[in-house]
């Protein structure tokens, strides 16, 4: 289908040779949020819409979602409704969510759930064989649906067999580097083919960026190798989209803490620890051999939200009674083996090939980067500042506000691939054509200077600059900021910056080639994690500031940052909207938060 209508093309500039590519609309990104919209699309009969992603058909870091995915079905709670979804979303997002975007999401959930089961999605399910719901944290019913342990793996799998019976295209290992847009409209994409080297320009009526998140900006995160850079965000602000809520970064309080000069063990950092353990039953010690959540928490202990176990941890560690490896002990052996086998199988047995028997010792855990609640800045219907381009999933921001609740962003993937679709259905018009001007101003350029880049023999190793990067933010935009230490981390960047314009790249099939680009978003994302952070001074969810320790009404505010015509980046503030009358009233009611209830 593509040969048809693809060509190459130089038009006798100096360019590099392309390969061109006509579509209605191109979806970067093959998780569930690019899935989802893409058979919305199909089924509103939009032809000559193509899906690629920088891994294989099928592999998306949605795989690695484990614990589940929200609706308010009331399998177990029949009280449990979207509205009561939308408060507890609020509330978990220190009301800094856009209402509307909760609304649309927690509205759609059940039908969402009720459309996968359908499609085949290998849910979990009761002895009367419904879909089961479990607790997930700070949930006031349970309605985290799940499948085992391997939700999101089946999520994807369903979605993509689901696009296949629609005959959607997939294009996979083809990396996006540049939108093109002339900062009102976006028109299309460049890239280039990751096995063949070959540049590719598509033209494309609309663009949907589903791209994921960026909590990999961190040294220590959850997320897959070389995955959630920033790779969404950065595309869309250099397109001329606008940033939001990036300080916001959710660090899960038991990620692996490892020797990294241990070869073994140095491939397991920041993975995660799930918290199921402390579900049941682990206990965190610090060095001294101290419970420290007796300080913090005396009434929730472990079980309290993910922010504030995590800032307890952090806080000891920054304090001296961190362990050797840079983490507190997590302990479960007060349950016997045959328990924690049973209960955390994965766990015990990561453990043990590890050479750790958790029903003997404990094992050591520190806080890591696991989720970017911030994104691109779009309307009700996912469309960003600039026409035509729109943005889901992880890559968008308003659904979480200062903090997620877990299971929410699987759902936010899906019921807002149904929205956008549904958009860009009514409004796509056949295939799209780059105009010239974008051609020879934007594309041809970076084209060219893509590829004049391959083969340099710069000073500096791009992994080192990377890792130089990620060790950065972790120790200036961290889980614990103030004000001198974010603005250290900006002159930081700005070394790291020069350096990333003399790194060694192969060709273009060559890993360091990726790598630099990755380096460019990262950059992007990395400075404006920084400066909303430098420029929220309070705390909120999420985001700590020691010299800023509570949270100010005032601030009930999103910080967005967009490209200043001059260069540089200007930031501002928009105010939060209002939730409608069915979630105020659920906020009213007042429903408890279950935290005793993880995963
Ligand atoms: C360990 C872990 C466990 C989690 N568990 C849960 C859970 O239980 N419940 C829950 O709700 N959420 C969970 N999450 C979060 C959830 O998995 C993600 O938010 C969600 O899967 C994101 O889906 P997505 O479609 O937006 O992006 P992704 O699945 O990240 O897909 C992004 C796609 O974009 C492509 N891409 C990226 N950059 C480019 C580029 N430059 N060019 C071309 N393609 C590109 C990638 O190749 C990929 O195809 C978890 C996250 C982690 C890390």
């Amino acid at each position: 289908m593509e040969e048809n209508r693809s060509w190459t093309r130089n038009g006798g500039r100096s360019t590099p040779d392309y390969r061109e590519i006509d579509l209605s609309v191109l979806v970067i990104g093959a998780g569930a949020a690019g899935a989802r919209t893409a058979i919305e699309l199909a089924e509103r009969g939009v032809d000559d819409v193509l899906v690629l992603g920088k891994r294989g058909h099928g592999d998306a870091h949605t795989t690695w979602a484990r614990g589940g995915i929200n609706g308010a079905l009331g399998t177990h709670d029949p009280e449990d409704d979207w509205a009561i979804h939308a408060a507890d979303t609020l509330n978990e997002g220190h009301f800094l969510n856009d209402p509307e975007k909760v609304e649309t999401v927690t509205k759609q959930m059940p039908d969402r759930l009720r459309e996968l089961d359908e499609w085949g999605m290998a849910f979990s399910r009761t002895d009367g064989g419904e879909i089961d719901q479990r607790y997930f944290g700070a949930q006031s019913f349970r309605r985290t649906a799940f499948a085992g342990d391997h939700t999101g793996e089946s999520l994807l799998d369903t979605l993509v067999e689901r696009a296949q019976e629609l005959d959607v295209s997939y294009r996979e290992n083809v990396m996006i580097t540049k939108l093109l847009s002339d900062g009102d409209r976006a028109y299309g994409a460049a890239g280039f083919d990751m096995d063949t080297g070959e540049f590719v320009l598509f033209n494309a009526g609309c663009v949907v960026l589903a791209a994921g998140g960026y909590a990999a900006v961190y040294n220590r995160h959850t997320s897959r190798d070389d995955e959630n850079n920033g790779d969404g965000p950065a595309l869309a602000y250099d397109a001329g989209a606008t940033l939001m809520d990036m300080e916001f970064v959710q660090f899960h309080p038991t990620g692996m803490a490892v020797d990294d000069d241990d070869p073994e063990w140095a491939p397991w950092s920041g993975r995660l620890v799930t918290e199921a353990v402390r579900g049941e039953g682990g206990r965190l010690y610090n060095a001294d051999g101290e419970r420290f959540m007796e300080r913090y928490s005396p009434d929730q202990m472990e079980l309290d939200a993910r922010d504030v176990v995590a800032r307890a941890i952090a806080k000891e560690i920054a304090e001296g009674r961190g362990t050797e490896s840079g983490g507190v002990y997590l302990d479960v052996s007060h349950r016997d083996a045959e328990f924690i086998a049973e209960r955390l199988p994965r766990m015990y047995e990561r453990f043990m090939d590890l050479g750790v028997d958790m029903a003997e010792e404990p094992v050591e855990v520190a806080p890591t980067a696991h989720y970017g609640m911030g994104g691109v800045r779009v309307d009700a219907h996912g469309e960003s500042d600039v026409e035509g381009l729109f943005a889901i999933g992880e890559t968008m921001a308003g659904v979480h506000g200062a903090n997620r609740l877990g299971g929410n962003s699987l759902a936010e993937t899906v019921a807002y691939g149904v929205v956008t679709g549904e958009r860009i259905a009514d409004r796509v018009d056949g295939a799209g054509t780059v105009p010239d001007e974008v051609l020879r101003t934007v594309f041809e350029p970076h084209v060219a200077s893509l590829a004049a880049s391959t083969g340099r023999n710069g000073t500096y190793e791009v992994e080192h600059v990377l890792a130089e990067l990620r060790d950065l933010m972790w120790n200036h935009a961290g889980i614990l900021r103030d004000d001198a230490s974010l603005r250290e981390g900006l002159d930081r960047l700005e070394a790291v910056r020069e350096k990333s314009s003399d790194v060694r790249i192969g060709e273009v099939t060559d890993r360091s080639f990726e790598f630099a680009i990755d380096l460019d978003f990262m950059l992007t994302t990395a400075e404006t994690v920084l400066r909303g952070a430098l420029e929220r001074t309070e705390s909120r969810g999420a985001h700590y500031r020691t010299d800023y320790p509570d949270t100010d009404p005032d601030w009930r505010r999103n910080v967005c940052f967009e490209r200043a015509d001059i260069g540089g980046t200007r930031p501002y503030t928009v105010p939060v909207g209002e939730p409608g009358d069915d979630v105020r009233s659920a906020l009213d009611a007042g429903h408890e938060l279950d935290y005793h209830q993880l995963e």
